[in-house]
């Protein structure tokens, strides 16, 4: 069913709420300004992408090796890597309702209303609050990392930062994974978790927030291997957004950022952004560092960052091929992408299940998400459609023989059997289980699928099997 992208976005930040995803954060307090609960089916997703990402770059490859650092590290590493002095964003203040915005955002979208002249620039003192029209004051820089205290006192000497980026904890741990791995150029050091910058302006629901989780590799690489090694990762980033995420390629874009978009010290560029509900957005990066990573940590330190390759009897700093991806917004993105309105039959005989097109009466709309099933929160649900009778035992000891080879599955007898496939179609759940009294008989139930609404019949003791084969596919 069509429906607009305001609508899509609206339907997707209720869902969360309702079904257990994503909850407005502290909510009881009144709520927390952009901070967000990941709720139950929330964080195994978020874990379901995390591990996936793990695997595919750490455990499925030779070259690459993990790493975590903590949040808060030796401030030196943030003045080396140039945040303490530039990690800053322009912000204007309303003179008149002192709403507070990044000159960036408002010039960016002043360029893109129609009948922009691109040879006559939008001058930031021409800016004017969109909220109610006013002056602004004087752009001022605003340092975008958190700052805190460390210890007992809280004077300059305790100022420590939470961390804005994973990359700064892979390069002061370079010196250590180099010295104690036994690799061999090029290999990469990748790290994951929370990452915490002071947004001005956050928004639209978990894409930008003060607090959210980055998947990071730093790729070490000789000078002469660089443009090589950065085709090789583009390569990776898209084979992961179409073959692992399951985006659609009309929804996604690899940008080339030109020069004045890039980082200072990024020779090439490449966003993968999302074509979703509020624009065109990044959730990936790419960059090409050169050397100016560790360069600056080995100033800063003093210590020698350089690798020695014994077979030449060369001695260099390697240069760095960085490619990032947000884990925070791959979810959001991800949810977007699959969440979807069909329809399905209203009135649904307790005995008989929905059976999606083939069945007569009336129809309503449908909501389900069909997320890849290895990324699915929960892989199957096992619903008798009674409790009495010994179905129930039948479905425990299924749920717990599923559960015991590994399978995130949830048990759900209680309710019409139609409200309890709306409810998995609403979380993503790829199959359901479905026990009757034939299962009794014949020691048989009916799987049912959430994207076709298609039943077939099998074994019980054939679905451990059947679902190893399905989540492999
Ligand atoms: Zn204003």
């Amino acid at each position: 069913m069509p429906i607009s992208p305001e609508q899509k976005m609206d339907l997707l930040v209720s869902l969360c709420k309702r079904r257990g995803f994503i909850y407005p954060d502290s909510e009881i307090y009144g709520g927390f300004a952009n901070a967000w609960d990941y709720g139950p089916y929330g964080i195994e997703l978020k874990n379901n992408i995390r591990d996936a990402w793990w695997k595919r770059f750490v455990h499925g490859r030779d070259d690459v090796v993990g790493l975590e650092t903590p949040v808060i590290q030796h401030p030196k590493i943030w003045e080396a890597s140039g945040h303490v002095q530039n990690f800053s964003d322009p912000l204007v203040e309303c003179k008149k309702c002192h709403h507070r915005f990044r000159a960036d955002h408002l010039l960016e979208a002043k360029q893109a209303e129609p009948g922009y002249d691109k040879e006559r620039p939008v001058d930031p003192k021409d800016l004017r609050c969109p909220k109610c029209g006013g002056e602004f004051t004087e752009m001022k820089l605003f340092q975008q990392m958190l700052k805190t205290f460390v210890g007992v006192t809280e004077d300059t000497s305790a100022v420590a930062y939470l961390r804005p980026e994973a990359a700064g904890g892979m390069f002061s741990a370079w010196k250590n994974v180099r010295d104690s791995m036994r690799k061999k150029l090029p290999f990469g050091i990748a790290q994951l978790g929370k990452v915490f910058r002071n947004e001005i302006t956050p928004g639209n629901f978990i894409f930008r927030t003060r607090e959210f989780e980055l998947m990071e590799i730093e790729y070490f690489v000789h000078p002469k291997q660089a443009d090589e090694m950065f085709d090789l990762w583009l390569k990776e980033q898209k084979s992961w957004v179409t073959d692992v995420l399951k985006l659609k390629s009309s929804n996604v874009m690899f940008r080339d950022l030109d020069e004045k978009e890039r980082a200072f010290y990024s020779k090439h560029s490449i966003d993968t952004e999302y074509l979703g509900p509020f624009g065109q957005k990044e959730f990936q990066g790419l960059a090409y560092r050169t050397d100016w990573d560790l360069s600056r940590q080995q100033e800063f330190s003093g210590e020698d960052l350089r690798w020695f390759d014994q077979e030449t009897g060369e001695r260099f700093l390697p240069h760095v091929i960085e490619p990032t991806w947000g884990l925070t917004r791959t979810l959001l993105f991800l949810l977007i992408e699959h969440l979807d309105i069909d329809e399905a039959p209203t009135s649904l005989p307790p005995d008989k299940g929905d059976k999606g097109g083939s069945s007569e009466g009336d129809k309503e709309p449908r909501m389900v998400l069909r997320l890849p099933p290895h990324l699915a929160p929960v892989k199957a649900a096992i619903l008798p459609l009674q409790k009495k009778d010994g179905l129930a035992e039948i479905g425990h000891t299924l749920t717990k023989t599923l559960r015991e080879s590994g399978v995130v599955v949830e048990y759900d007898d209680s309710g019409s059997i139609g409200k309890r496939y709306r409810r998995q179609d609403e979380i993503g759940t790829p199959w359901c289980f479905t026990l009757d009294y034939q299962s009794k008989e014949d020691q048989t139930v009916t799987v049912r699928d959430r994207d076709s609404m298609s039943q077939e019949r099998l074994k019980i003791a054939d679905i451990p099997a059947w679902l190893s084969q399905k989540l492999k596919a």
